[in-house]
């Protein structure tokens, strides 16, 4: 079968042989994947990657313990938890210190024909839902977390900064919940999807506005997003952060301090609430497939995720 590999920075499709089903896993046959920044961040060598990447994905269950889970279309948790611990226990296998990452850490990841996951990590896709829109399941998971985390009532005032990915998918996830959502980013054909799905779109400006939210979410990727995103925040209010820099973020601890504010860091979420909120067709993600690849061209697929302007690149085996 075919399978995507990083190594050194270079993306390449090799010839592997068809992975072993452990016992308690599914052999899935891949539908469809979708290039996301971690993706990025691997071929670029964070973590000291090296291997098949590829955590997005929509798949098909061709062998499994669980006969009623075969030839269902599935998507799945991309953490691997060892269903024990203290974590596992309180259902946060997504904390479980043992876990390993499927196509992150120490589990190969899902750009190849074939892969293998637990079955207690897949969700089955409802039949309505297209594979195109299921692709999104656990990006919109990681959106789908900060209302796990954060309660925001209907009508609360939110700024979202950053109009990548995450940003556009938080910020519509936040409207769809029913907050008033300000979205910042650089993008305007980026910020007229978000606008088409309920919130007031706004490009940065150097004057941003000062201490105006409640609720403040950093999903900018970059090191000044979150001085900015503390400043925009009112007193006792809380800044939700989204973006993973590498390296330091240097901040001034004081105006955190005098206006005692909350800061949430916020990763990835349940799938459940997400495979909903695609169902609901409140989520704009059509608009955002900037493009499809075949598997085997996966390193041009890279390449085109990397451009500026890009917004989702989606891989599909022939
Ligand atoms: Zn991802
Ligand atoms: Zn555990």
């Amino acid at each position: 079968m075919q399978s995507v590999h990083l190594n050194g920075g270079v993306a390449s499709v090799r010839r592997t042989p068809r992975p072993k089903r452990p016992e308690g896993f599914a052999l899935i046959r891949l539908l469809l994947g979708g290039i996301c920044n971690t993706d990025l961040e691997l071929q670029r060598g964070y973590y000291g990657f090296r291997g098949v990447p590829g955590h997005e994905f929509v798949g098909e269950v061709v062998e499994a313990d669980t006969g009623s889970l075969v030839g269902k279309r599935v998507v799945g948790e991309i953490n691997l938890a060892c269903g024990q611990c203290d974590w596992c226990l309180r259902g946060l296998g997504r904390h479980c210190p043992r876990r390993t990452v499927l196509g992150i850490v120490k589990h190969p990841g899902a750009f190849r024909e074939f892969l293998t996951l637990p079955e207690r990590n897949l969700h089955v896709v409802p039949v309505d839902l297209s594979t195109e829109r299921a692709v999104f399941t656990g990006p919109l998971a990681a959106a789908c977390e900060i209302l796990d985390q954060v309660k925001i009532p209907r009508g609360g005032e939110v700024a979202v900064l950053g109009d990548g990915k995450l940003g556009l998918l938080i910020a519509q996830t936040l409207a769809a919940h029913g907050a008033r959502v300000h979205h910042f980013g650089r993008h305007p054909e980026k910020l007229r999807i978000s606008s088409a799905a309920g919130a007031t779109a706004e490009l940065m400006r150097k004057q941003m506005p000062v201490a105006a939210y409640d609720w403040t979410v950093d999903a900018t990727g970059s090191p000044e997003g979150l001085k900015r995103a503390v400043a925009m925040t009112r007193p006792r209010g809380t800044v939700i952060m989204k973006s993973t820099v590498h390296g330091l973020v240097a901040i001034d601890t004081a105006p955190l301090i005098v206006n005692e504010i909350t800061l949430v860091g916020s990763r990835c979420g349940r799938f459940g609430p997400a495979l909903k909120l695609l169902r609901s067709g409140r989520i704009r993600v059509d608009d955002m497939i900037s493009a499809e690849y075949p598997l085997r061209r996966a390193p041009e697929a890279f390449a085109r995720a990397a451009q500026k302007g890009t917004i989702k690149v989606l891989l599909r085996p022939e």
